[in-house]
């Protein structure tokens, strides 16, 4: 499972995803677009609804890839520990793997109930060339490494990319260069929700 606010998706997730998947030889990997990112609560976040869209967009053509919705139909902020036990129950036999960036995997310290996460699932922390692992003070058995080609695309850039006028092809898929087009996502009137509490 690869967990992210997908606000939008971009290359970097599915060449990360695909990197993994190809590495590990999973059977499936799991986009699952976050509900309210607690960790980014004091910004605004697109609706789910069009972070859900955009993700199943974006992996449609992939027979190994696919989105789950537990994260934004459940009420509140994000746990990972919640997607997780969720996924476990859905999944009862499956070996989960968690897939996500060393940026994420730095905090995952501050995250709740941390110490069941290393019973959940096993972590692949992609990487940038030349980040190590012993700077982290993360348990070096529950989790591995990998670096990735694209890590230098971010969601971050693409939203300032579009309030900029500036394009987003090839940094994401057509079809969601699409969908922001066609719901003016990013732009000035564009229909975010406030996450502040
Ligand atoms: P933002 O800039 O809004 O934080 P982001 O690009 O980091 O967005 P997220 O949805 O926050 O995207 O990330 C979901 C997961 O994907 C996280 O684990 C993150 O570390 C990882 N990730 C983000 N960008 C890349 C990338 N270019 N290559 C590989 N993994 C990435
Ligand atoms: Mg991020």
């Amino acid at each position: 499972m690869m967990g992210g606010t997908f606000d939008p998706i971009h290359h970097g997730h599915l060449v990360a995803a695909s990197e993994v998947q190809a590495l590990f030889d999973l059977d499936e990997v799991v986009f699952v677009p976050t509900g309210q990112p607690w960790q980014k609560a004091a910004s605004s976040v697109s609706p789910g609804e069009h972070r859900y869209l955009m993700t199943v967009i974006a992996t449609a053509s992939n027979p190994r890839f696919s989105v789950s919705r537990v994260d934004i139909d459940r009420d509140g902020p994000t746990y990972t520990i919640d997607t997780l036990r969720d996924l476990r129950r859905l999944n009862p036999d499956a070996e989960l793997f968690f897939i996500t960036g060393a940026d994420a995997l730095s905090r995952i310290l501050s995250w709740k109930d941390v110490d069941e996460l290393w019973d959940l699932a096993h972590f692949i922390g992609v990487t940038r060339p030349g980040y190590h692992l012993s700077e982290s003070g993360l348990p070096a058995d529950g989790v591995t490494l990998t670096e990735v080609p694209a890590m230098a695309i971010s969601s971050t850039d693409c939203r300032e990319r579009v309030v900029e006028g500036k394009p987003v092809w090839y940094l994401v898929p057509d079809g969601v260069v699409q969908h922001i087009n066609k719901y003016r996502l990013y732009a000035a009137s564009a229909p975010v929700v406030s996450t502040d509490p």
